[in-house]
């Protein structure tokens, strides 16, 4: 199994899984023609795509899911409350790519295919050859959004954004993950000095927005105090105005510290472009190597 970021933030969230041939993207919050160019950098393309699975209904986690489904027939698959919002603001992005065309042509077309989507129950679970997809309900604004694990050949990974606080049920997976895309969304005092409007500040900071550095510190620590150390962790959905990379590894480093856990590895997974790369077998061998010793 491997695994590929790219792109992590409030402009657009993709992830890419890829195991024995298939080739599973988690949200799809760029264009199209973005994911196109990133997937073949990948060796791989759209038209190879087994399904897009979709967190929630936030535009910078589905933006061309709708389109990607109509134009290839690849299927979406999410939780029913989440389609259904989905759909709605797919419908939006095809009329606007309608009228686009129609003003480049002069001839206003009708947008053809149609939604392959897919129910997967919020904690239900999907295989797709020997890759094995469980959806776990995680608190956020959106009709009811989830977070991924994903299972392939005795190895885990966990896509862990887009949420305000830790619940119980994000626990359990987390210590069995050997990879953990973790949110870092925000430094809470960059936060409130941030010229942000106040309701803005305030959804970000509730229970329903987004971890900050320090929460994400607070999940980790529980994690590593449960499982020992042995994964790998990449800070995710950084906000752009009130976090960077530098700072957020410096904050949830420091926390980590004061918890007694030092020199904990932390990679940070970028806005804009395909960043960082995990391959379960290299974890293995790591694993096996340090059984070894
Ligand atoms: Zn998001
Ligand atoms: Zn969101």
């Amino acid at each position: 199994m491997k695994v590929t970021s790219l792109s992590s933030g409030s402009s657009g969230n993709c992830y890419l899984i890829q195991h024995e041939g298939i080739n599973v993207l988690v949200d799809s919050g760029l264009t199209a023609a973005a994911i196109q160019k990133h997937l073949f950098t990948c060796g791989t393309s759209i038209q190879e795509l087994s399904a897009i699975f979709l967190t929630h209904d936030h535009s910078d986690h589905l933006r061309s899911a709708g389109t990607i489904s109509r134009r290839w027939g690849i299927p979406i698959i999410a939780s029913e409350k989440t389609l259904k919002a989905s759909k709605y603001r797919w419908d939006k992005e095809v009329r606007l790519e309608a009228l686009r065309e129609a003003q480049r042509t002069g001839a206003l077309a009708e947008p053809r295919g149609y939604y392959n989507t897919e129910v997967l129950p919020v904690g239900g679970v999907k295989s797709i050859g020997g890759l094995e997809i469980s959806s776990v309900p995680v608190s956020h604004d959106a009709a009811e959004t989830v977070c991924y694990t994903f299972r392939a050949g005795g190895q885990q990974g966990m896509i862990l954004t887009d949420l305000g606080c830790a619940t119980e049920p994000i626990f359990e997976p987390l210590y069995h993950s050997d990879l953990i895309i973790l949110e870092a969304n925000h430094d809470l005092s960059r936060l409130y000095k941030s010229a942000r409007p106040q309701f803005l500040k305030a959804r970000i900071a509730s229970d329903h927005g987004h971890l900050s550095n320090e929460q994400s510190a607070q999940i980790l620590c529980r994690v590593i105090e449960w499982s020992g150390t042995s994964h790998t962790v990449w800070l995710a959905h950084l906000s752009e105005e009130n976090n960077d990379p530098k700072n957020a590894v410096k904050n949830i480093t420091t926390c980590l510290e004061n918890r007694s856990i030092f020199k904990f590895p932390l990679k940070v997974a970028l806005r804009d472009k395909p960043s960082l790369s995990w391959n379960a077998q290299d974890s293995l061998f790591q694993a096996q190597m340090l059984f070894d010793f």
